[in-house]
This record gives C-alpha cells, sequence and structure tokens, in this order.
C-alpha cells in the first residue's frame, strides 16, 4: 500500500479526479467502481467539472457501484443511488447501460448478487476502484468478521454503521441491512484509491497503518497490495 498524504480536502479531491481521467484516457471502456459518502463528493464534483470542461469522451467507460442499503426505495436522498445520480450521472448525463448499480429492494438477494457476480466475471475486473474508510473500517459494506474470500453478498450492518449512516438522511431511517461487493473481487481491481478525510477519520487510520491485516479491520485487506493508494487529507 502507498501512502499519500493531501495538503487540503480539495487537493485530494482533484488527485482522485485525476486519476479517474487518467484511468478512462488510458481505456475508453474503463470500468469505475464508485463508493458513496462524504468522502469521495468533492473528487466527483471535480471530475464532473473537468469532463465537462475538457469534452472528454465518457460514452464508453462503465460505473458498478459498490453497495447500497437495503429495503429502502431508491428515491430515498441518502441511498447509493441517489447519491450516484446526484454526483455523477445527472450531471454528466450518463445513461442507464453505462452503470451498474444493487438494487436495495430486490427481493430475491441470491440472485441479485449472483447477477452483480456475473457482470463483474464478464466485464471485469475492475480498472479503478474508489473506496472510503469506514469510522469501524469497513469497505463498502464489508463490515468487520467479513470473510476475505466473500463476492457480492448481503449483510446485516454494524451498530456503528447504522448510526453513522443516519447522517445521509433527512429522516430517522432503519439501516440494518446492506448489500456490497465483497473483498474477494474488490482486491482483483488493478488500480485502487482508497480515500479518508477529515479528523474524525485519524483514529481508523492510525489502525490502519498500526494493525496487523486481519478481518477484524476490513481496510486492512488492502495493507498487502502494490496497487492501493492510500489517500489522505489528515
Ligand atoms: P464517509 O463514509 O465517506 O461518509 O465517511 C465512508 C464509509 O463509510 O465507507
Amino acid at each position: 500500500m502507498n501512502i499519500e498524504n493531501y495538503t487540503s480536502y480539495a487537493a485530494l479531491s482533484k488527485a482522485v479526479a485525476e486519476a479517474m481521467i487518467a484511468a478512462i484516457k488510458n481505456k475508453k471502456d474503463a470500468l469505475i467502481c464508485v463508493a458513496t459518502g462524504n468522502t469521495p463528493i468533492g473528487a466527483y464534483q471535480q471530475f464532473v467539472l473537468d469532463v465537462q470542461a475538457t469534452g472528454l469522451d465518457i460514452s464508453k467507460v462503465r460505473f458498478v457501484g459498490l453497495d447500497e442499503w437495503l429495503n429502502l426505495a431508491p428515491e430515498n436522498i441518502g441511498t447509493c443511488y441517489q447519491f450516484l445520480h446526484n454526483y455523477l450521472f445527472n450531471p454528466l448525463q450518463i445513461p442507464q447501460h453505462q452503470y451498474k448499480l444493487f438494487n436495495g429492494l430486490a427481493k430475491d438477494l441470491e440472485a441479485e448478487c449472483s447477477a452483480m457476480n456475473d457482470y463483474l466475471d464478464q466485464g471485469g475486473p475492475i480498472d479503478l476502484l474508489l473506496l472510503g474508510i469506514g469510522m469501524n473500517g469497513h469497505l463498502g459494506f464489508n463490515e468487520p468478521g467479513t470473510p476475505w474470500h466473500y463476492r457480492s453478498h448481503a449483510i446485516n450492518l454494524s451498530e456503528t454503521t447504522q448510526v453513522v449512516g443516519q447522517q445521509y438522511f433527512n429522516t430517522p431511517m432503519e439501516l440494518k441491512k446492506g448489500i456490497t461487493l465483497g473483498p474477494a473481487d474488490l482486491v482483483k481491481s488493478k488500480k485502487i484509491l482508497l480515500m479518508a478525510n477529515g479528523r474524525h477519520k485519524q483514529n481508523i487510520v492510525k489502525r490502519l497503518l498500526e494493525e496487523a491485516p486481519g478481518i477484524d479491520l476490513p481496510a486492512s485487506l488492502l495493507k498487502t497490495l502494490n496497487q492501493v493508494h492510500l489517500m489522505t487529507d489528515l
């Protein structure tokens, strides 16, 4: 894992946007896995501005969503569906055939996971994986304890995630379950940017740097990989 410290959130976001653009210039149909949450907002805003300013051809790029809350309608402000539409798909008018997201209302979760695995088997691996780190070290909704060989799966969310997740919604929500890409597919990504922004992430980043890799700290899975860049503004 490479460590890159930036002097500000703006500088970090700019670097992530540049990596997105570089991935697309390198491969027109790059598969980019997009995280949601507060951390990547600046990067997506910068990416949109850069694409609009340069006219970069993104008509072949493919986006895959990292995770989704289960049992929430996509219209809810805090869903990954809504987030990605607000910050990426709508501003850049990216049509539906260019993205694959988990359906948080899926009744058959096994089928939903199989469909995602098939998508990755046919169109993967991910060229560029953008990740935030959770307050408990989760990656997507791979919560502490998730076995590293898991592919896409539904999961009971940790107490921390249920509480922290409230910030994305206007009203209190029941955030008991999620669905997520699994560690087995994440580590196959050709390039992985793990972003950590803000003082509230200092403790978890310290743990990440100090602790030996283990499933209690999902992000630690990335420590041994050369294609990982931990990008912080701490
Ligand atoms: P955040 O979420 O970017 O809103 O801090 C990160 C995460 O939980 O993965």
